[in-house]
């Protein structure tokens, strides 16, 4: 009944007339602040139930189903997308931060990619650099080979609930409207989609409930790494402070076009192929379809303006070409879910540690200012870090029960986000979450209930 009465979805609003839903095809233009429509009630096939859903197939969401999957559950992996890896993949950021001191499912990625000669040929440093093509097939194999039940091109649209507790997560899809039932659910939307489709209370940006600018990043060609390298932040240029940026931004200057991010980077990764961020699209809100369809045409022109600048210059840049945009605009921050602990800048300077430590964070703060005018700040805002973990209880939302997040919408304020948020730790968290729901849904239990000694897990 309970369930009936949540899907029989009414879009209600003001008294005003209301359109039949059959209407809405024959509108043209229509007009979305005028009126309401109502949806006649209808039911909603239940497809299947599951131990573990995952909803979101980002760095977080791809390790939270292979853990739960190998771990024993029946795990379902809903993605909006054509494949798996989110930012990785549909985001074109081949670059993994924070991963050198990660074992677990972040080594394993690593080990295959280079294996399947699918990782750098370029010395990058610290952080791990990788072909997006590779990630797609290698993360698609690692799920299938988990059990994991794969659905894409599905889009998360609400929920469920009983008493409090998450029973059902309804999807659109070319399927139309459909419902997974679960034990556990795991948000790792990025946007925390699924907690707010829930209910659960979040917070959105700095003091001033301002995010940071999102990046339409791209893979280019047709360029060498011998003939730009002083381009290239590489490992030798990351160990002298990345002196590449700014040269970056004097060539694409010198071209005709002066981008929107002062720090343009060149990320290698085979010797004709790299990955470009020389965007930043200010003041707009990462859950506002109209608004994220603004930056990301506005992200997407501006990359061809810097690339026809750079061509312009000829030499080295004669052949440079675009292999492909993201089909996301990377969106740096969103919702950050409440949780039943809330990771803190004071968490940074301290170094904290917790008995249920799911990761240990050793990226500093990277806050991408919120406003333009701004951009030349400290990035670290004046917070220096010592390696600090993250507890499971920041995973686990506070306000809806069976519901945990990984990646960047778990709980955490402003300053602490800008350092965990990078994909090395998100991959770690997601990995860590798959298994702790996975064993909540085999005891009946609630993820906070899993007793952390049985979790077997470990951040050293
Ligand atoms: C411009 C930019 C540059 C960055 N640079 C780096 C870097 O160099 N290195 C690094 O490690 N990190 C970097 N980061 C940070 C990092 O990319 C993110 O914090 C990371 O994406 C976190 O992973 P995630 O799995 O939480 O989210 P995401 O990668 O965003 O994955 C979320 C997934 O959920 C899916 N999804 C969303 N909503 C729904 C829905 N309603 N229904 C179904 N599916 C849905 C999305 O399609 C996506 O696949 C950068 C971020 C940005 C934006």
């Amino acid at each position: 009944m309970q369930r009936r009465d949540f899907l029989s979805a009414t879009l209600a609003g003001a008294a005003s007339a209301s359109l039949p839903l059959t209407a809405l095809g024959q509108t043209t233009a229509p007009n979305v602040m005028a009126g309401s429509l109502s949806e006649p009630a209808r039911d909603i096939p239940v497809v299947d139930s599951y131990d573990v859903i995952v909803c979101g197939a980002g760095p977080a969401g791809v390790a939270a189903a292979i853990e739960a999957g190998r771990t024993g559950a029946k795990t379902l992996l809903l993605e909006v997308h054509g494949c798996l890896g989110g930012v990785w993949t549909s985001g074109c950021l081949t670059w993994i931060i924070d991963n050198k001191n990660k074992g677990g499912l972040v080594a394993e990625i690593k080990d295959k990619l280079r294996e399947r000669k699918g990782s750098a040929t370029i010395p990058t440093g610290n952080s791990f650099s990788f072909d997006a093509e590779q990630m797609k097939i290698l993360l698609e194999e690692l799920c299938l080979q988990a059990g994991v039940t794969i659905r894409l091109f599905t889009r998360i649209v609400a929920t469920s609930q009983k008493n409090g507790r998450l029973t059902h997560v309804v999807t659109e899809s070319k399927s139309g409207r459909e419902a997974w039932a679960g034990k556990v659910f795991i948000d790792c939307t990025g946007d925390g989609d699924l907690a707010a489709r829930a209910g659960c209370n979040f917070d959105y940006g700095d003091s001033a409930g301002q995010g940071q600018p999102m990046s339409m990043l791209c893979l280019i060609t047709g360029v060498h790494y011998a003939e730009i390298k002083e381009f290239i932040r590489d490992e030798e240029d990351s160990k002298i402070g990345s002196r590449s940026k700014k040269r970056l931004e004097e060539a694409i200057i010198k071209g005709g076009h002066k981008p929107s991010y002062t720090r343009p980077s060149l990320f290698p990764i085979y010797e004709d192929l790299h990955m470009l961020m020389a965007n930043h699209e200010y003041g707009y809100l990462g859950t506002d379809a109209r608004q994220v369809t603004e930056a990301t045409l506005k992200g997407r022109a501006e990359v061809h303006k810097i690339i026809h600048s750079l061509q312009s210059l000829g030499g080295p840049w004669t052949n440079l070409k675009v292999v492909a945009t993201g089909a996301q605009i990377g969106v740096r921050e969103s919702r950050r879910i409440h949780g039943l602990y809330t990771v803190s800048r004071l968490d940074l300077i301290k170094g904290a540690r917790f008995e249920d430590a799911v990761c240990r964070v050793t990226f500093g703060v990277d806050v991408h200012s919120v406003k333009k005018e701004d951009e030349a700040g400290a990035y670290n805002r004046g917070t220096n870090i010592k390696p600090y973990d993250i507890p499971i209880r920041a995973l686990i939302a506070k306000d809806v029960q069976g519901l945990m997040m990984a990646g960047r919408c778990i709980s955490g304020d402003f300053v602490a986000h800008s350092s965990y948020r990078v994909t090395g730790n998100a991959a770690i968290m997601g990995q860590g979450a798959g298994r702790v729901a996975a064993l909540a849904a085999q005891k009946n239990i609630l993820p906070q209930d899993v007793k952390w000694a049985e979790v077997k897990w470990s951040v050293e």
